[in-house]
């Protein structure tokens, strides 16, 4: 199961560094290839914040 249509999953990218995102293992968040920081997917939706915006 796919939570992201196609589409969006190829254009959006980290807002830090506009490196390439990836599924995490457990497919609950989308992980940066270049600076390695997860973003979080929350019902559905892929929240990219930069990381000085989010809280842990
Ligand atoms: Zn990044």
């Amino acid at each position: 199961m796919d939570p992201l249509p196609k589409e969006l999953y190829e254009i959006i990218c980290c807002p830090d560094d506009k490196g390439d995102l990836k599924y995490t293992k457990d497919k609950k968040g989308l992980e940066c290839k270049k600076c390695k920081f997860v973003f979080p997917i929350k019902e559905g939706v892929p929240i990219l914040l930069p990381k000085s915006m989010q809280k842990k």
